[in-house]
């Protein structure tokens, strides 16, 4: 099916339910009065001469014309280009430029960051950019008066090309290892997947979703979204950028059922003072992914926060994102240690990354997966799909895995984050556990950094908690001594403030190891 078919069916179903509600504005809209906007607004891009296939990028915060414009474009069988909002000028130039961007919808500003300086910078260097509207603009007003105006009819007409294995999305990844890599995605892949997460969340017309994570990212758009409007569920903004604070207001305010977010969202709003001063006694369920979850956070969004059938998901942009999840009956145990089982008409499979063959049960290797999800390739970059995606069509995700005999699958790393060292592959996550356990440290993470000797040695970044004794390499080497294997121990270590993060919050890695190859000289 494709993304407007399916909307026009929600809408249709439920035309006074909530689909779209800005908390720190106010706006809402019905299904009815969304499904129209998005109408209005496909009809504005039409007559603009915009039209299937052709590249429309949107660059702004969590805002309802995110959304608009999502199915909009959708609707037409334009191709969305999704622009990570912390994007810089070369950012956003490399971005418009790779996909080939006709129309960029863009807010005029979001907190620090000019917009429309940077787009303006860039302009001249992108060849075929022809349209830049920014939101609250009168140019986005006209794009508006031009779809009130025009006929309804070409709206049909274009409809009738549409097919549900058409490119419909391009999506960059989060950039942890690397440069970002845009995935193109089918109405088939995106939908599906965000109808099997309103199915596992369990959604109805009664849910109302508080959609913290980024919309530029798959976790907003599709499964916050589109599971949201494959099941008639009310889509709320707390925010335009994440705030810990309007997060638990809006669940609060709105009675939202459902909360998502990335750990390191959940840790900021259970650590607010005021905690206690929100009802939260509407949440039922929510999701927690891209990245480990601690236990304790866990246990927290449970008990405190009443999430009781609270999910994890693993997944990558390339496979539309979500190929395992916990079920709301796992236990505590699993939805800690694990990412669930796979999810409805996919397959996962765990290989050794040398032979390709599937290892025994219980050992590591590389995760692949297969099914709906995986994307149609990387856009214009053929020989890095074909790096990825085999002739067998499995996805080859980088990232290494464990299943055990249930078909519980655990992510222990990222193979571009496994460190050799003297000819023994160590997984860094194994040694950040243990790290965590010492009494001064709030968050650790072990890279490895180019040795002589060694070839690679292990260096750990810690964050301290505040008011902790200067941690030095000695003293921590100590701690260690005895608990960890010896070739384990970290034979450095870096007191940071912050880590270098990705907006979806994600730890970079290849940016520590090149900071430290600097300053270990
Ligand atoms: P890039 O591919 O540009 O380096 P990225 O892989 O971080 O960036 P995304 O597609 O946003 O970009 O993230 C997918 C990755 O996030 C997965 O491959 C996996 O490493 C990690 N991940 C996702 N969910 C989880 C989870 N529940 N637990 C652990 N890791 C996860
Ligand atoms: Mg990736």
């Amino acid at each position: 099916d494709t993304i407007g078919a399916n909307l026009d069916r929600t809408a249709a179903r439920f035309p006074g339910h909530d689909a779209l509600v800005e908390y720190a504005t106010g706006r809402r809209w019905t299904y009815g009065e969304f499904d129209a906007d998005v109408s209005t607004l496909a009809l504005g891009l039409l007559d603009l001469g915009i039209g299937k296939g052709d590249r429309v990028g949107i660059w702004a915060p969590n805002r309802a014309e995110w959304t608009l414009l999502q199915y909009a474009a959708a609707r037409i069988g334009a191709i969305l280009v999704n622009i990570n909002p912390s994007y810089r000028e070369h950012e956003l130039e490399f971005v418009l430029n790779q996909a080939g961007t006709r129309l960029l919808v863009a807010a005029k500003r979001f907190k620090s960051s000019d917009y429309e300086a940077m787009v303006e910078q860039v302009r001249s260097r992108c060849p075929d950019l022809e349209h830049a509207v920014f939101l609250d603009s009168p140019e986005w007003e006209s794009l508006w008066r031009r779809g009130t105006a025009a006929d309804p009819g070409r709206l049909t007409a274009a409809k009738a090309e549409l097919s549900a294995d058409d490119p419909i999305n391009i999506q960059y990844t989060s950039g942890t290892t690397g440069f970002p890599k845009g995935a193109t995605l089918s109405h088939h892949n995106i939908l599906n997947n965000g109808f099997f997460v309103g199915e596992l969340c369990g959604y109805t017309e009664h849910d109302r979703v508080a959609l913290c994570p980024p919309f530029y990212h798959c976790f907003g758009m599709v499964m916050g979204n589109l599971a949201c409007t494959s099941h008639g569920s009310a889509m709320v903004i707390p925010s335009e950028g994440f705030d810990s604070g309007a997060a638990l207001a809006a669940v609060d305010a709105q009675r939202c059922t459902s909360l998502y977010g990335v750990p390191t969202m959940f840790i900021a709003e259970l650590d607010r003072p005021d905690f206690d001063g929100y009802d939260l006694s509407s949440l039922r369920t929510g999701i927690m992914a891209g990245s480990p979850c601690p236990e304790e956070v866990m246990k927290q969004v449970i008990d405190r926060m009443g999430m009781t059938e609270v999910a994890i998901c693993y997944g990558m942009t390339e496979t539309s994102p979500v190929s395992t999840q916990t079920r709301a009956d796992d236990s505590l145990r699993r939805r800690v240690s694990t990412v669930g089982r796979v999810g409805p008409h996919l397959e996962v499979k765990i290989v050794d990354p040398a032979t390709g063959l599937t290892v025994p049960v219980g050992e590591s290797g590389e995760l692949c997966t297969r099914g709906y999800s995986v994307m149609l390739g990387y856009w214009r970059q053929p020989d890095k799909t074909a790096e990825v995606i085999d002739s067998a069509r499995w996805m080859h995700t980088g990232d290494l895995a464990t299943m055990d005999p249930d078909g519980y699958v655990s992510i222990t790393g990222r193979i571009k984050d496994m460190i050799i060292r003297g000819g023994e592959n160590l997984y860094p996550r194994e040694i950040e556990e243990f790290l965590y356990t010492h009494p001064d440290i709030l968050d650790a993470q072990v890279v490895g950094v180019p040795d002589e000797r060694y070839g690679e040695e292990l260096m750990a970044w810690v964050r301290l908690h505040e008011g902790s004794p200067e941690l030095t390499v000695e003293s921590l080497r100590e701690f260690c001594t005895g608990k960890l294997a010896h070739h384990k121990i970290p034979r450095y270590v870096h007191v940071v403030e912050e880590f270098p993060m990705t907006v979806t919050g994600k730890v970079r890695k290849v940016e520590m190891r090149e900071q430290a190859k600097r300053f270990l000289g």
